[in-house]
């Protein structure tokens, strides 16, 4: 194809990509959008999943008349004017994309009304073309009514889950921006069933309570920010769970960043890092907290869904909250001080010890092994690990709340190859991807046979192949895990190891674990920060994070425990 211009229809859908990813990033555009106009009660529905209706109304200070189709299109902005406003960005919006995103996807109505005017005014637009513009009664506020969310865009609706995930990615929004804001009454209904309502009475801990429920609500603990010299303006403050109440994932965990919510696994960990000694492993806790800071020292223009924040100085921030929900927890926590002094650490758990043993060479080959016959140690899950850097271009070094841990970047790679292949085909849903430039992958003859006879296995693990000639194929599709990998490498790796073929544990598990083989990083390979980061935070959503597909071991751990008494500090 020779070079062209995309056309502005074009050029609009594919920037709506980035910020309309599924029902619950509208939901969150418009909601963002009502509390910039100062909404003090806004009301969310919902109707299969998103995709038939999302409808926010909210009692803000609306559009005014003249204003309101311009708001329709990109980089429209109310919010700031010019460079210097980037830096001291109080408002959630500002880069005037939502709006025209979403009319680019959807059917869009807006009801809009200011004080001070007679009537309110109605708009749709329908694909990116206003359609209608009528006056209609209102009180003061705006309604957005979205339709038929991506039914331009089948491909986009195809990636949908069902309309339950949807709406749980939906309500965890709406939850999050409750909590964030107290003094708004948020309500939000499902099917026209209402799913949650807070008071709105400016308190936090009645909008934990209606987020989740009253003993909860009622357990957490009140983090107070108090104004000191040595906190370089950091304030945090907000609620966390008493140790006795912990949760089993780090869902609870939520940070609102002067206002925004934000995900932040560097702050996850300080929060994990100040109940050091008071949870068993595998226990999380919960909390809410609002962290304060100059404006020009976090920058929120890191990405258009604007969920990730980046710190001048995280260091800063990351003491500052440890040290909060340390003291809190102290202070207020049923454990006496001194006992919680003496746990400084959690009892040694089986499954540190089996991999320590196994740090030793006398171990027989079947106890490294048991990785893979189900006993219950092995399942324990990956706590969060901040990775610190990459030895001998084979291992990651990661730290973790208990220690250190040396994980081998091959196995690990090959543990999340293999797992996100046997989910996605669970779930029904291999992802593949286009190659830009179809592959040519030349077979020997023995490797053509083995093609011929088994390869009607590999469609349904994202590979799509067509005959090309004699032994000759064009690969047009792999599966999306991947994507940054040797691709004829890793076919005839596994055309080799179906060749071999006893498929004890089944076919899927073979295949599986073969393109998890030949497609992970080797050992020796250089690897960013980026990407180690990236393949351990992959690890952590194992849920048999320790071992590879074949049983060995991914990581090696170090307890915080074992390492004083190597170094004779106790
Ligand atoms: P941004 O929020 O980044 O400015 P949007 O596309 O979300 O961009 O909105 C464009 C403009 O439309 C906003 O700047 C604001 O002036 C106006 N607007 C959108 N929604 C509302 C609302 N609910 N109430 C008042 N004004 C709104
Ligand atoms: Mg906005």
């Amino acid at each position: 194809m020779p070079i062209k211009v995309l056309s502005p229809e074009v050029v609009a859908k594919i920037a709506a990509g980035e910020v309309v990813e599924r029902p619950a990033s509208v939901v969150k555009e418009l909601v963002e959008n009502a509390l910039d106009a100062g909404a003090g009660e806004i009301s969310v529905e919902i109707q299969n999943g998103g995709v038939a209706l999302i409808r926010v109304s909210d009692n803000g200070m609306g559009i005014p008349p003249a204003e309101a189709s311009l708001s329709f299109q990109r980089h429209a902005t109310s919010k700031i004017a010019g460079m210097q406003d980037l830096e001291n960005i109080s408002s959630l919006g500002f880069r005037g994309e939502a709006l025209a995103s979403i009319a680019s996807v959807a059917q869009v109505e807006m009801l809009t009304r200011i004080q001070g005017e007679d009537a309110g005014l109605y708009l749709v637009v329908k694909n990116g073309i206003m359609i209608e513009r009528s006056p209609r009664v209102r009180t003061s506020g705006t309604t957005i009514t979205v339709r038929n969310l991506f039914s331009t865009i089948p491909a986009r609706l195809k990636f949908l889950k069902s309309p339950a995930t949807e709406n749980s990615h939906v309500s965890n929004t709406i939850q999050h921006y409750a909590l964030a804001y107290p003094e708004v009454k948020f309500s939000l209904f499902i099917e026209g069933r209402r799913s949650l309502q807070t008071p709105g009475s400016g308190k936090l801990r009645e909008c934990i309570i209606a987020v989740y429920g009253h003993e909860f609500g009622e357990a957490m603990l009140e983090t107070v920010a108090e104004d000191s010299p040595g906190d370089n303006g950091i304030g945090v403050s907000g609620f966390v769970s008493p140790p006795a109440l912990s949760r089993s994932n780090y869902n609870y965990i939520s940070f609102f960043i002067n206002r925004r919510w934000a995900r932040s696994r560097a702050l996850t960990f300080a929060v994990e890092e100040a109940y050091r000694g008071m949870l068993m492993t595998g226990k999380h806790p919960a909390a809410v907290l609002n962290i304060s800071l100059p404006f020009p020292e976090v920058d929120v223009n890191v990405h258009p869904t604007k969920m990730e924040v980046r710190f001048r100085n995280e260091p800063a921030v990351f003491s500052m909250v440890q040290k909060k929900v340390r003291k809190t927890l102290l202070q207020q926590s049923p454990v006496p001080e001194t006992a919680a002094g003496r746990t400084s650490m959690p009892p040694e758990e089986p499954v540190q010890a089996l991999w320590e043993s196994l740090n030793r060479d006398s171990i027989p080959t079947e106890r490294k092994a048991a990785g893979t016959s189900g006993q219950n140690i092995v399942r324990s899950e990956l706590p969060i690990l901040r990775v610190l850097g990459q030895l001998s271009n084979t291992y990651v070094i990661a730290e973790g709340p208990q220690g250190l841990y040396l994980i081998d970047q091959h196995a690990a790679h090959e543990r999340v190859i293999y797992d996100d292949l046997i989910n996605q085909r669970k779930a029904r849903e291999v992802i593949s991807q286009g190659m830009l430039q179809p592959l040519t992958l030349e077979l020997n003859a023995g490797q053509d046979e083995i093609m011929k006879e088994k390869g009607q296995e590999l469609p349904g693990f994202g590979f799509t192949l067509e005959p090309f000639g004699e032994r000759t194929y064009l690969v047009r599709t792999v599966p999306s895990v991947l994507k940054d990998g040797n691709i004829s490498e890793t076919l005839m790796g596994v055309i080799d190891d179906l060749a071999k073929g006893e498929a004890k544990a089944g076919w899927e598990e073979l295949i599986a674990a073969s393109i998890a083989c030949h497609g992970a990083v080797k050992a020796g390979q250089v690897l960013s920060g980026e990407e180690l980061t990236e393949l351990v935070r992959r690890l952590e959503k194992s849920d048999s994070p320790r071992t590879c597909p074949h049983g060995r071991p991914t990581m090696l751990h170090l307890s915080a425990d074992k390492l004083e008494r190597e170094f004779g500090r106790r």
